[in-house]
């Protein structure tokens, strides 16, 4: 018996049913909006994340020498991976470029409900935009996505680190330090880089400032706690409300937050994370915002935008909502009466597989009624009686495995037959 590492999952037909509809439904959606599927490869050179987010990541990632002795590791998001493959092949391409990509990340976390080392994301990233209409496109895809999942209850919180970094009258390096400590609510650790700046004035506005949260209305109060610093990113948050409102996004749907802050260094402006509040700890299905990495990787600058939802998190999500499929029901399981009449039966289930019904066929040479008991287990609608006697006359037997009720039917109209909307009593 082997055990699966540690943080990694199987998923079970059930879950899969789950999990490819929250993709599906994020693909579509993506597509609708003009994003173009792209993908990356699963190992990436270690430098690549060392690059963008300091060496102190290498703890958090599965890094690994190969063969040849390369340094490597699995990817931990995609947005590095993306970048990358702009500046090195994409970058001529006519901008705005819009893209998305799903697939599995790994982190090496401590693993606890709704927290994985492997796990999945579905993410999207425009790069080459005006800011305010890719931020605006970008977060009306992620809260749409919510939607089209089913998700009622979750909000996005954006907030925009240009306030912040125009009040904090520090070099990168300690500006750095500073927005870490609020994004991680250390008031210690503020406290004492305030101090060592000469700046722990500061200090109670900016924790004032990160727990302002609410409608477009909290800008104003926010702008009057930071003395009218930042002026021109709190207009920006305010067209950005605007812009939600043109594309349908409902003031329910997001608040505004003055305390997502993102910690990480390459974000810029506008920052969002969405919650759902019925998952407790791990509640946060998605983040994002505009950053700049590019550059990091050698290109030009140009605008970056994007975001990354937990997949795995959207589908407790959606269980815990009550809006995750069930498993379609198979429509048909074909009995064949004897072996001798098992390719009369193929070719029953060929026809009905070709006019794209789910159906199977009994592979294990059971009598009729073991058969029916398989059928009425794996939750066929239908099983079809396949025997001597009906097929002489060009009929088999359908049988209603809810109601128990049986009859002949032509062989010519059994597509027909079993694309009856099943009774309502049939409904288990
Ligand atoms: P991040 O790239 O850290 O902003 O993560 C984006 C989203 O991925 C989060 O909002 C979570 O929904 C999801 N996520 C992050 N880490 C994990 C993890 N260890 N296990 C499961 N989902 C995760």
């Amino acid at each position: 018996m082997f055990e699966r590492p540690r943080g990694t999952n199987d998923w079970g037909p059930e879950d899969m049913v789950k999990r490819r509809f929250v993709e599906s439904r994020f693909v579509q959606l993506a597509e609708s909006f003009g994003f173009r599927e792209v993908a990356t490869p699963t190992i990436e050179s270690l430098e690549l994340f060392t690059a963008k987010s300091g060496p102190g990541i290498v703890r958090e990632l599965y890094a690994f020498k190969d063969q040849g002795g390369r340094d490597l590791a699995l990817r931990p998001e995609f947005t590095a991976s993306i970048l990358r493959f702009y500046v090195s092949d994409l970058r001529s391409r006519p901008k705005p470029l819009k893209v998305y990509t799903t697939g599995n990340v790994f982190r090496y976390e401590e693993p606890q409900k709704g927290r994985y080392r492997e796990f999945y994301q579905l993410n999207a990233e425009i790069i080459g935009g005006a800011p305010l209409p890719s931020d605006a496109e970008t977060l009306a895809l992620a809260i749409g996505t919510m939607r089209a999942i089913g998700l009622k209850r979750v909000k996005a919180r954006i907030g925009n680190l240009g306030i912040l970094r125009a009040s904090l009258p520090f070099g990168s390096t300690d500006q750095a330090v500073v927005l870490h400590s609020l994004d991680k609510r250390n008031f210690a650790m503020l406290d004492s880089e305030l101090a060592r700046l000469g700046r722990k004035d500061l200090s109670k506005s900016l924790r004032q400032f990160i727990d302002l949260s609410g409608d477009v209305t909290i800008l104003d109060r926010a702008s009057k706690v930071l003395g009218g610093a930042g002026k021109e990113a709190f207009d920006y948050l305010r067209n950005l409300a605007d812009l939600l409102e043109s594309y349908g996004v409902s003031p329910t749907e997001y608040a505004f937050d003055m305390g997502v802050v993102r910690g990480l260094d390459y974000y810029t402006g506008m920052v969002f994370e969405i919650d759902s509040p019925n998952l407790g700890a791990e509640k946060q299905v998605g983040g994002g915002g505009a950053y700049d990495l590019a550059q990091v990787f050698g290109g030009e600058p140009v605008t970056q935008t994007g975001f990354a939802l937990g997949l795995d998190r959207l589908v407790m999500s959606a269980e815990a909502e009550g809006s995750a499929p069930s498993p379609p029901p198979l429509d048909a399981y074909v009995v064949p009466i004897g072996d001798s009449m098992r390719p009369k039966a193929i070719e029953v289930l060929a026809s009905l597989r070709a006019d794209g019904l789910k159906a199977d066929i009994d592979l294990v040479g059971r009598g009729p009624t073991k058969n029916l008991e398989y059928a009425n287990a794996i939750r066929a609608r239908f099983a079809i009686l396949v025997g001597q006697r009906e097929l002489v006359a060009g009929k088999a037997t359908v049988r209603n495995m809810a109601s128990g009720e049986q009859r002949e039917v032509s062989l010519e109209t059994l597509v027909e037959a079993l694309r009856e909307k099943p009774p309502k009593s049939a409904s288990r």
